[in-house]
């Protein structure tokens, strides 16, 4: 199947994306190197929000299961999230590209507030717009912040970087025999349980036909190429 080129996209990047070998915090020369492939975008005049995620400082569910709060561990997490936030729009802002960062929790002194028309304005006039602190809400997670943002802002595709090729059977890294699918549809990832997004993401893209392409950010200029419509990575589609 042809892929298209894309013009406005949104990018879903998760904790551990920034966080390199250890899982664990940032890693500055990651997210520099994530940085770079972000402001060549730009450069090529696509427009980019974003939403990153967390997990590499601290996930809600990981502290339910030690006895805490549910919906308290989850606000720990958005906050976790705009710390991630906060480094990227740094990184990004150092090579010259401007951003805004828009927090679902109001935090005046840090960010603007989540206002959906303000997003797309920032994005028409060539601004990377960065969204902190999910959807505001425990019980989600940023795959579904993703999912919702790219809607709300007319986005054409929701990409979610990864640290493998594409979506494959079974995990490449413990079962070699997996094979890599082109394309799928989201009643497949859904029915066959892949662990591309949580399924409120999944479902979410799915009512609204927003495409979610799947690939590895760890390939030098893979951004690039997805967005221009290169066959990399997995498109999930109907
Ligand atoms: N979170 C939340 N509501 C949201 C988004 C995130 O409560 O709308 C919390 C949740 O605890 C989640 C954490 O923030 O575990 C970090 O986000 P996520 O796990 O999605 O990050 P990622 O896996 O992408 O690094």
């Amino acid at each position: 199947m042809k892929r298209e080129k894309y013009k406005r996209i949104l990018l879903k990047l998760s904790g551990e994306a920034l966080a390199g070998e250890s899982g664990f915090g940032i890693d500055t020369d990651i997210l520099d190197g994530i940085a770079n492939q972000i402001k060549d975008l730009q450069a090529a005049k696509t427009e980019i929000a974003i939403v990153v995620g967390g997990g590499n400082i601290f996930r809600g569910v990981k502290g339910a299961t030690k006895g805490m709060d549910r919906a308290s561990a989850d606000y720990m997490g958005m906050l976790a999230t705009v710390l991630n936030c906060l480094a990227l729009q740094d990184s990004l802002e150092r090579k010259g590209v401007y951003t805004r960062v828009q927090s679902a929790i109001e935090m005046r002194a840090l960010a603007e507030p989540y206002i959906r028309r303000k997003a797309v304005r920032h994005l028409e006039k060539g601004r990377v717009v960065i969204f902190a602190a999910g959807v505001g809400s425990p019980y989600f997670t940023t795959d579904t912040t993703a999912a919702l943002r790219a809607n709300e802002m007319n986005c054409q595709v929701l990409l979610k970087a990864t640290s493998v090729d594409g979506i494959y059977s079974a995990d490449p890294k413990t079962t070699p025999d997996a094979t890599k699918f082109e394309e799928i549809s989201y009643m497949d990832v859904l029915q066959k349980g892949l662990k591309v997004m949580d399924s409120t993401a999944i479902t979410l893209c799915m009512d609204n036909k927003l495409p979610i392409i799947v690939f590895n950010l760890r390939k030098p200029g893979a951004m690039a190429q997805v967005v221009g419509g290169e066959n990399i990575g997995t498109i999930v589609h109907n």
